[in-house]
């Protein structure tokens, strides 16, 4: 199969089918039509086999995972998902794993109104890069460098559930929990929810956001950083799924809520004059969220565990990593 006909049969006209898009995928560039009064929000991530996928997973999950984490970028940031550009590397054309493929891509594109555009398809090891682009009302985005002194800090959905579903997933974890919870965790690894839509809705609330993908260990610092900020984490606030306190234990899952990566959860500040209309409004996005901590002076990150300081135990991932 030559490449045009791989875009034709498995890439063009996948996602949702946009009024703004004016020149689609088979010219040189796509033409797209911007909303006024909106700022573009662009974003990219590379996932390349053995380093960030095991070459056996199901491609229909890669497909789905590719476009997840860019979204979660937008999501950050209070963004709505617009259009994606997709660059393709595959060692070969496999007419199965490309069909499965695009239908992963395909499903979560279509559910978050995104379009494909246009990319690049070559030869060589399997790699995929998608960059989306989202647009978001002007001066209203979230940023890193907002959170200030007394803000609270909130994560949304649990933690610690994808690390613990890729140890599944490697064979490293022998644990005696049920079919459903394995197939629970795992999913988490293979299929993240982006906040797409929490991250709009705290566009007017939250003082900064940021999306999960290192473990909140690691994310937070770059809020502090940015923003000058310390903060203080209650350890034992954290959300904690009864499948990875199941899997796990209690005290290991602590330990994977806090530095496990590829949650795809937002973590956000919120003013306390803004606490109260915080329920109301998330509530209508469908999502869980759980205070966990508070900004404070200073540049430090500070772990309680009921008022004790906590030193968290290296896990030492050493996928991927
Ligand atoms: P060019 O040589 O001008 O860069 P290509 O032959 O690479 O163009 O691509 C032809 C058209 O197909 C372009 O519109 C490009 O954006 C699109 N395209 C190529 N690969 C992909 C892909 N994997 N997914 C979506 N669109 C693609
Ligand atoms: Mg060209």
């Amino acid at each position: 199969m030559k490449e045009f006909k791989v875009i034709e049969r498995f890439f063009t006209g996948r996602g949702q089918n946009r009024r703004d898009v004016v020149v689609n995928i088979g010219d040189d560039c796509a033409l797209v039509a911007p909303a006024e009064n909106k700022s573009l929000a662009i974003s990219c991530d590379t996932l390349v086999e053995n380093t960030h996928f095991y070459p056996d997973i199901p491609p229909k999950a890669l497909g789905y995972k590719c476009l997840a984490v860019n979204l979660s970028d937008l999501a950050s940031m209070g963004a709505e998902p617009a259009w994606m550009t997709l660059a393709l590397t595959l060692p070969d054309v496999d007419e199965a794993w490309l069909a499965e493929f695009s239908q992963g891509l395909s499903d979560i594109a279509e559910y978050y109104g995104v379009s494909l555009i246009g990319g690049d398809t070559t030869r060589g090891p399997r790699s995929i890069t998608i960059t989306v682009h989202g647009q978001v009302p002007e001066q209203k985005a979230m940023t890193r460098d907002g959170a200030r002194n007394g803000d609270w800090i909130y994560v949304t959905g649990t933690l610690g559930d994808s690390a613990v579903g890729l140890k599944l997933i490697a064979g490293e974890l022998d644990c005696d929990i049920s079919a459903e919870a394995k197939h629970y965790l795992i999913n988490r690894h293979y299929y993240p929810s982006p906040r797409v839509l929490a991250g709009q809705s705290l566009r007017n609330l939250a003082s900064s956001a940021i999306d999960i993908s290192d473990g909140i260990l690691g994310d937070i610092k770059h809020v502090l950083k940015r923003s000058e900020v310390g903060a203080v984490i209650n350890v034992e606030q954290l959300p904690l799924s009864d499948e990875l306190v199941n899997a796990v234990g209690q005290e290991q899952a602590i330990n994977y809520a806090l530095s496990g990566g590829e949650d795809y959860e937002l973590l956000f500040t919120v003013p306390e004059s803004q606490r109260g209309a915080l329920e109301t409004t998330l509530a209508h996005a469908g999502v869980s969220f759980t205070q966990i901590g508070q900004i404070c002076t200073g540049d430090k990150l500070k772990l309680l565990r009921n008022g004790d300081s906590f030193a968290p135990t290296n896990l030492a991932f050493e996928h991927f990593s």
